[in-house]
């Protein structure tokens, strides 16, 4: 039998937990998929030093087991299920698993985005010991060191031009010998002293026993293969939204981000979303938890209204 419910919630990073929390204690008793693999990308990393609250930091994993807690703590009743699929057209929303059928007044989308990563071996063996894919995130931790930055495109060139705040040098490498990046992020680039750059170059190894000590670059028009000595690995190569779910119902940008209108509804009615689903800039878990906080509250008046 279709279980109905308020609202249900899809993902369970920082996004889907936060908005967990604030749903349920506004006593909206929400269903949350947390997806197979709950918690979301903190449970890939290590160190987290830059959630509020947290003065000496806190691991990835037991910041999300606290903030996954305290929602079931009021009350969210949390699956382990991944959606498979949505028909979140008309005004009762349908929401599919393997096990089952939910309906739901309102649905918060927060299935996060993915690294896109580079495929070869110790890539995630090493995240979190000097593979990272955020420089905002883990920059701190690499002063004085020589690093590598992978990618060619805007955020590739934001993060090197960021890393040399830390870094003694940051080599951008690339797989061409131009870069995608618009002028003017690729001209700051270039003017930096600490960037060197690996033109025509892929990563194709990474060495080091519990810590980045180098990488192999192949040249990708001789074929030849060389080391450079790293203590960092930070990979700019794209991320890709987990908007595959919803696509076709819920508008998407040209990049597959679900696109939000005011606050954080979408383009259908009691649909919500938060988190890096939506989040092209900021990609943060503070910025993830802020928008789920808000996502929740537009469901709340969203479902008041209609009672
Ligand atoms: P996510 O955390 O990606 O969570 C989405 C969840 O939804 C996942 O658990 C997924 O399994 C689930 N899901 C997806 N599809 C479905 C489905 N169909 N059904 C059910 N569930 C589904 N940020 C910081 O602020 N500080 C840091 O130090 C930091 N370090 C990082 C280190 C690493 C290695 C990585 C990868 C990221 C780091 N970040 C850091 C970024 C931060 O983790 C993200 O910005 C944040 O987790 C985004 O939260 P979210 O809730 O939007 O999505």
């Amino acid at each position: 039998m279709t279980q109905h419910r308020n609202v249900i919630i899809v993902g369970s990073g920082p996004a889907g937990y936060t908005a967990a929390l604030y749903t349920a204690r506004a006593d909206l008793a929400p269903l949350v998929f947390e997806g197979a693999q709950y918690g979301g990308a903190l449970m890939n990393t290590t160190e987290v030093e830059n959630f509020p609250g947290f003065p000496e930091g806190i691991i990835g994993p037991d910041l999300m087991h606290q903030i996954r807690a305290q929602a079931e703590r009021f009350g969210a009743e949390l699956v382990s299920d991944d959606v498979v699929s949505v028909d979140l057209s008309g005004p009762v929303k349908t929401v599919r698993t393997l096990a089952g059928e939910y309906t739901a007044d309102a649905v918060i989308l927060a299935m996060g985005s993915a690294y896109r990563k580079l495929g070869i071996a110790r890539e995630d063996e090493l995240s979190g010991h000097g593979v990272s894919w955020c420089a905002t995130c883990d920059g701190f931790f690499f002063r004085d060191q020589d690093i590598a930055v992978v990618g060619g495109g805007d955020t590739a060139m934001e993060e090197a031009t960021f890393l040399t705040r830390f870094a003694k040098s940051v080599t951008v490498v690339h797989r061409r010998d131009t870069l995608r990046a618009s002028k003017i992020m690729a001209e700051r680039a270039e003017a930096n002293p600490k960037i060197r750059w690996a033109w025509n170059s892929a990563v194709t190894d990474i060495a080091g026993e519990n810590a980045v000590s180098a990488i192999t670059l192949r040249d990708t028009v001789t074929g030849e293969e060389r080391q450079l000595p790293v203590g960092g690995l930070f990979i700019a190569i794209g991320h890709e939204p987990r908007s595959e779910l919803v696509k076709g119902q819920v508008d998407l940008d040209d990049e597959g981000y679900v696109l939000t209108t005011v606050g954080t509804r979408t383009n259908l009615d009691g649909v919500f979303a938060a988190g890096d689903l939506v989040d092209h800039t900021y990609r943060q878990a503070i910025t993830a938890a802020g928008t789920g906080c808000q996502a929740a509250l537009d469901a709340e008046r969203y479902l008041s209204a209609l009672a």
